[in-house]
């Protein structure tokens, strides 16, 4: 059976304009994620990775257009969300919802757990009696692991697992098709990381959601994800099915993040030569060519002219980088 696109971006792109220097007299741009070609399919779980800074927070935000894009089209189900009334993609916002990585920060202190489940279906009218936005909150509650007799009760007085339930079981309440989830689990401890993780995981078994999940953990991403698309400074580096990219990763810069990875075993060290080093370049003003180039060990002059393009190196496996040109 072919997969189905639920959301596609095309050149997606996101300049933030700056100032710096005295008096703002000297603007920048931030390039914080240029010309990204996704396709999102429905039902998977997409994992984005990267460190700090590579634009996958803002790439999350472009694509449930919480963010304009500086140029470049987002398409959910084939409708073009750029091309949309103000009241069309607030009707189209229904589907598309986001959990954030600090459930504290994003949760209004100031509600009980009832009311902030039943925020979004007050917000779009979808029922007719607060019996019924009660009685919804319950089962969404029951779906994500709370007691309902806990709807009364203040955010402060969860523990952060249970607050990201919360998150969870609030993004839920208008029956999304998508759910962008950024870092949900990098503020929890790791025993609670995996709670939330298999939650997940049953939800979206439950609900057939589709998931794109942003995180700077590889190992979290690969628990749950179908496919992995790998950022480094706005840009896609490389894009595959998940078993395939941590199996033989392509892209220097994925084989250095999988050998970052910690393991904790001291007799397995890594040699200090499989380690990447060296800052992130500035988006302010990336590096010519191949933004990766000043940490790459394989850099030649060629990566500094050239751009590299993203190339199919096998079906559904995509990577930028002038080793694998053609
Ligand atoms: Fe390294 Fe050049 Fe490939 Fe960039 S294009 S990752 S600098 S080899």
């Amino acid at each position: 059976m072919e997969n189905k696109v639920l959301v596609e971006t095309k050149d997606l792109t996101k300049e933030f304009p700056t100032k710096s220097g005295s008096f703002g007299k000297n603007r920048a741009t931030v390039h914080a994620v240029t010309d990204v070609n996704l396709q999102i399919f429905e039902g998977e779980t997409l994992g984005v990775v990267g460190e700090s800074g590579c634009g996958k927070s803002t790439l999350g935000r472009l694509i449930i257009r919480l963010l304009d894009p500086t140029r470049g089209q987002v398409f959910f189900e084939g409708k073009d969300l750029g091309k949309m009334s103000i009241e069309e993609l607030r009707s189209q916002r229904k589907q598309m919802q986001m959990v954030f990585q600090d459930p504290y920060a994003s949760l209004n202190p100031r509600l009980r757990v009832r009311d902030l489940i039943a925020e979004p279906l007050i917000t779009h009218k979808v029922n007719k009696t607060a019996k019924e936005d009660t009685d919804r909150v319950e089962d969404l509650m029951r779906k994500c692991g709370i007691r309902p007799e806990f709807m009364y009760r203040y955010p402060h007085q969860f523990s952060g697992g249970q607050r990201q339930r919360v998150s969870i079981a609030r993004a839920l309440a208008l029956n999304p098709k998508l759910i962008i989830c950024d870092e949900p689990v990098s503020a929890l401890d790791v025993s609670i990381q995996s709670q939330i993780l298999n939650l997940l995981g049953d939800l979206q078994q439950d609900l057939h959601l589709t998931y794109v999940f942003i995180s700077h953990d590889l190992s979290v991403v690969r628990y749950l994800s179908d496919r992995v698309c790998v950022m480094f400074l706005g840009k896609v580096c490389e894009l595959g099915v998940t078993r395939d990219i941590y199996a033989n990763p392509l892209h220097p810069y994925t084989k250095f993040l999988l050998e970052a990875v910690p393991i904790p075993d001291p007799k397995y060290r890594k040699d200090q030569k499989d380690m990447l080093t060296g800052e992130i370049p500035s988006p302010v003003n990336p590096p010519s060519g191949c933004h990766f180039r000043t940490r790459c060990p394989y850099a030649t002059e060629r990566c500094a002219k050239e751009v590299p393009k993203l190339h199919e190196v096998a079906p559904g496996r995509i990577v930028a980088c002038h080793l694998f040109d053609k």
